[in-house]
């Protein structure tokens, strides 16, 4: 048997899954470490069987595709994750758009928040020039993130701490966080999958505005005047945001949405 025909067998297994047909490419992918149509007219490697029949069963469970292969694709670039740390999402994407549209040429310092797998800070260490701190309170998370790093080549200052408390005293020109912002009640109704995902990376309280509220009470007294400040939330809680930001002094305040038309990210300027 090639691979090929080990693939017309995977992509059977998987095909009821919505993307079934290409995670069956990318398993074989992630097992050999190899380009599926490099390898298709090959023999199929009869010892690496009992791997993909592990991710079957996994997959069935309910474990995410990212955690069984260990990777996801963030803003053109791959990205470990595991069990710790919240898989980066496509609409994250649009967030790191536009801090690079806004960065591009300047030298800054930017700070980013709830980094978890160091997603955002990583593509913008990679696209922008000067000084990155990221801060997530999970050593988990951050250990990850931290690898991440390492395996991107990018300098990024690693803190662990409660939000902007490992950064007392400092400014930025650039603040960014994804924090949890699920509420209690849509957690205890999700998919299968994200109960697979660290909840402290997801959920934020009753009503989810827990950890953004906190965030932007504090924001002012770490972002420089005519500063950027990009914070993602969900999409029913665009007004509750706006009614936050009102307390502050802000030159700009935009809800921007995502791929959906759902709202999904504050755009402000200090
Ligand atoms: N967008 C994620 C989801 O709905 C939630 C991510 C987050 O809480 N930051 O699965």
């Amino acid at each position: 048997m090639t691979w090929g025909a080990f693939y017309l067998w995977l992509a059977d297994r998987l095909k009821q899954r919505e993307n079934g047909i290409n995670e069956a490419r990318w398993l074989i992918e992630a097992v050999t470490g190899l380009s599926f149509y490099s390898i298709r007219e090959q023999p199929f490697a009869e010892a690496t069987r009992p791997r993909f029949e592990k991710a079957l069963v996994e997959l069935f469970r309910g474990r995410p595709f990212q955690y069984v292969v260990g990777s996801q694709d963030f803003y053109g670039y791959s990205f470990k994750v595991g069990e710790g740390v919240l898989v980066p999402r496509p609409e994250t994407e649009l967030l790191v758009e536009a801090a690079l549209q806004w960065g591009k040429g300047r030298e800054l310092r930017a700070l980013d928040l709830c980094t978890g797998s160091g997603c955002i800070a990583i593509v913008l260490a990679k696209h922008l020039r000067g000084d990155f701190t990221a801060v997530d309170l999970s050593a988990d998370a951050l250990s990850v993130a931290r690898e991440n790093g390492i395996l991107l080549d990018v300098d990024v200052h690693w803190e662990q701490g409660d939000l902007f408390a490992p950064v007392e005293g400092k400014m930025f020109h650039l603040i960014t966080a994804n924090p949890p912002y699920l509420s209690e009640e849509e957690m205890a109704h999700c998919p299968i999958e994200l109960t697979y995902e660290p909840s402290m990376a997801l959920v934020a309280g009753s009503d989810g505005l827990e950890v953004c509220r906190r965030i932007i009470g504090q924001v002012s007294n770490y972002l420089e005047r005519a500063g950027l400040f990009l914070m993602e939330f969900g999409e029913t809680q665009g007004a509750a945001i706006l009614e936050q930001m009102k307390k502050g002094d802000w030159q700009k305040v935009e809800i921007r949405k995502d791929y959906q038309g759902k709202d999904r990210f504050l755009y402000a300027i200090r």
